[in-house]
């Protein structure tokens, strides 16, 4: 009764721990090439932005065309605009605002919470308001 089930069980289970084997592989294999596409992602859009910012004060549709063009590279790639760049790009007209160029940096005391950064972009008057940190020692970006 032993003797015809036990050759089938170890060949089933060699035969799962296999299939898995290659499941493993496929999804390395596959993380692998998110992982590039990333980095490729991220290194095209630094140089779109170092672009544009050189080529802002001569052009400035051309700048806001590569600000554009790395927009778009990070929705392919499904990445978040890194965020040294992203404070550079207004959150409504999408465009790139320089300080003291493009746009008014205001900073507003708050009692007991910290600073307050106030951007006015002056292309189409949007205002994004961020917090600074207490320390800047500990946060790294
Ligand atoms: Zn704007």
């Amino acid at each position: 009764m032993s003797d015809p089930n036990h050759p089938n069980e170890n060949f089933q289970k060699s035969k799962e721990t296999r299939v898995k084997g290659r499941y493993r592989y496929y999804k390395n294999r596959k993380k692998r090439q998110k992982d590039q596409m990333e980095q490729i992602a991220l290194e095209r859009v630094d140089i779109l932005f170092k672009r544009a910012l050189r080529i802002h004060k001569e052009d400035s549709t051309l700048a806001d065309h590569y600000v554009d063009l790395a927009r778009r590279v990070c929705m392919v790639a499904r990445l978040r605009l890194p965020s040294r760049w992203r404070v550079l790009v207004c959150r409504q007209c999408k465009k790139l605002i320089i300080p003291g160029v493009n746009c008014h940096v205001r900073l507003q005391p708050r009692s007991g919470k910290g600073s307050r950064v106030v951007k006015t972009c002056s292309n189409c008057g949007h205002i994004t308001r961020y917090n600074l940190r207490k320390t800047r020692d500990e946060g790294g970006n």
